[in-house]
C-alpha cells in the first residue's frame, strides 16, 4: 500500500510528500539575502532565557542494530554511558529556572531509553514539575505486568513505539535483533495496566506506533493499520526513513532502504543517480530557539541532526545551563543557521522545517 492510497487528503499527501521547491534560483538567492539582512538588523527570532523543552539522552547504549543509526552500526563516537539521575535533576532545575519556558522533557536521542536504570525517575521528577514527558522506545523493555505499570504509573505523557513491519521477518531486515512478538505483547500490557489504573482518572501515557517506511516494508501499511487496530494504540505514525549524510555509505544504505516509491521518502534521485534531500535549506531553524538537547556525557548540541557532536555548544557538567544556552557559541551558531542554512553542514541536509516528515495518521477518541 502506498501513502497515496491512506486516506489522506491530496493537500496532507502534498505536505507528506513536499517535492520540489517552487522557488527559482533567482529567487532564492533574493530570499537569503533578505534573510541575511533581516538578520543583521536585528529582526528575527527574540532567544528566550530558557529553552522550553528539554531533550535529554539518558543513555547512548541500545541492544539492536540498526544500519542507519550511528549507535546501531557502532560508529558512535561517544563512549557507552547512562546519564544519572542526579546528573539529570540538575540539569532540570536549572532549566526551570527561571520557571515559565520549560514545558517538555523528551528523553531520548542516540540509544534505548530503556536501558538508562533511572529512566523512570526521570519521568517521574520531570512529571512532579508539571512537565510533559515524552519518550521513545524499540518497545522490548515490558516483558512483564510490574515494568508496564510502572511505565504507566510514572507519569510519563507520550510513549512512542517503533514497529517497523508486520511481521518478524520484516522488522528483522532494519532492526536487526528485535523480536516482533514481545514488542506486541509489551504494547498490550502497557496498554492492559493504563486501563486498570483508568478507573482512577488517569489516561496517560498516550501510546503511539511508528511505522518507518523503507524499500521491504512498504507494502504493508495496510497490515500495520489493522495490527494498529488490533492493538488499540492512540496514534500511528507512518515516518520517511532518515539517513544522514554524515554516515558512512550513505549512498548505499539510501539504495538498500529508501522505498521504491520515493513519494514516500524524504530524498529524491539526482540526474547524476545520486540522492539529495527534497526541498531547499533556506534560513533559519526553529529548533535552535526552543530546545536544548543534551547527550548522556552531559554535552549540549543544537540538535539530534548532529551525529558526530561536531558542534558542542558546551557541557552541562562542568557549565551552567543559561552560560551555555545564552552563550557566544550557540548564539553565534543560530546566527549563522538564520543567515543561510546551508553554509553549515550538518543544516545543509536537515529535513527540520524543509520536508515533512512524519504523518500522525489516527487518534482515537
Ligand atoms: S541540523 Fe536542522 S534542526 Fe539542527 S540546527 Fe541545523 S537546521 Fe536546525
Amino acid at each position: 500500500m502506498r501513502i497515496a492510497e491512506c486516506g489522506w487528503s491530496n493537500e496532507e499527501q502534498a505536505v507528506f510528500r513536499s517535492t520540489r521547491n517552487p522557488h527559482s534560483t533567482i529567487r532564492n538567492l533574493f530570499r537569503r539575502t533578505l534573510q541575511k539582512g533581516l538578520w543583521k538588523l536585528g529582526f528575527h527570532r527574540a532567544l528566550p532565557d530558557r529553552p522550553s523543552t528539554l531533550m535529554v539522552e539518558p543513555t547512548n547504549v541500545c541492544n539492536l542494530h540498526c544500519p542507519a543509526c550511528p549507535t546501531g552500526a557502532g560508529i558512535l563516537n561517544r563512549p557507552p554511558r547512562a546519564m544519572s539521575f542526579d546528573e539529570f535533576r540538575n540539569i532540570l532545575d536549572q532549566a526551570l529556572d527561571p520557571p515559565g519556558y520549560l514545558r517538555r522533557v523528551t528523553l531520548f536521542n542516540y540509544g534505548e531509553p530503556f536501558l538508562c536504570k533511572d529512566l523512570l525517575r526521570m519521568v517521574r521528577c520531570a512529571a512532579d514539575r508539571g512537565l510533559e514527558t515524552f519518550t521513545s522506545t524499540n518497545g522490548q523493555f515490558f516483558g512483564g505486568e510490574k515494568i508496564a505499570d510502572e511505565v504507566v504509573a510514572s507519569g510519563l505523557t507520550e510513549l512512542l513505539v517503533c514497529l517497523d513491519g508486520a511481521d518478524q521477518e520484516t522488522i528483522s531486515r532494519y532492526r536487526k535483533d528485535a523480536n516482533f512478538d514481545e514488542i506486541l505483547s509489551g504494547i498490550r500490557r502497557i496498554l492492559a495496566a493504563r486501563a486498570l489504573r483508568r478507573s482512577s482518572g488517569q489516561a496517560a501515557p498516550i501510546v503511539e506506533l511508528q511505522f518507518i517506511v523503507m524499500k521491504h516494508n512498504e507494502s504493508q501499511v495496510e497490515r500495520m493499520r489493522r495490527i494498529e487496530a488490533d492493538l488499540g494504540v492512540d496514534r500511528f505514525i507512518v515516518k520517511t526513513v532518515g539517513i544522514s549524510p554524515a554516515m558512512p555509505g550513505f549512498e548505499r544504505l539510501a539504495e538498500e532502504l529508501l522505498p521504491a516509491n520515493l513519494a514516500d521518502s524524504r530524498y529524491e534521485r539526482r540526474a547524476d543517480g545520486s540522492f539529495a534531500l527534497k526541498g531547499e535549506p533556506g534560513c533559519g531553524c526553529e529548533y535552535v530557539f526552543s530546545t536544548l538537547v543534551v547527550n548522556s556525557n552531559g554535552d549540549v548540541v543544537p540538535c539530534c541532526y548532529d551525529i558526530h557532536s561536531e558542534h558542542v555548544m558546551g557541557n552541562l557538567f562542568r557549565q551552567s545551563l543559561a552560560e551555555i544556552w545564552l552563550g557566544e557559541k550557540f548564539r553565534d551558531f543560530r546566527r549563522r543557521v538564520g543567515e543561510r542554512r546551508d553554509a553549515v553542514p550538518i543544516c545543509r541536509h536537515c529535513p527540520e522545517g524543509r520536508v515533512a516528515i512524519r504523518k500522525e495518521e489516527k487518534v482515537s477518541p
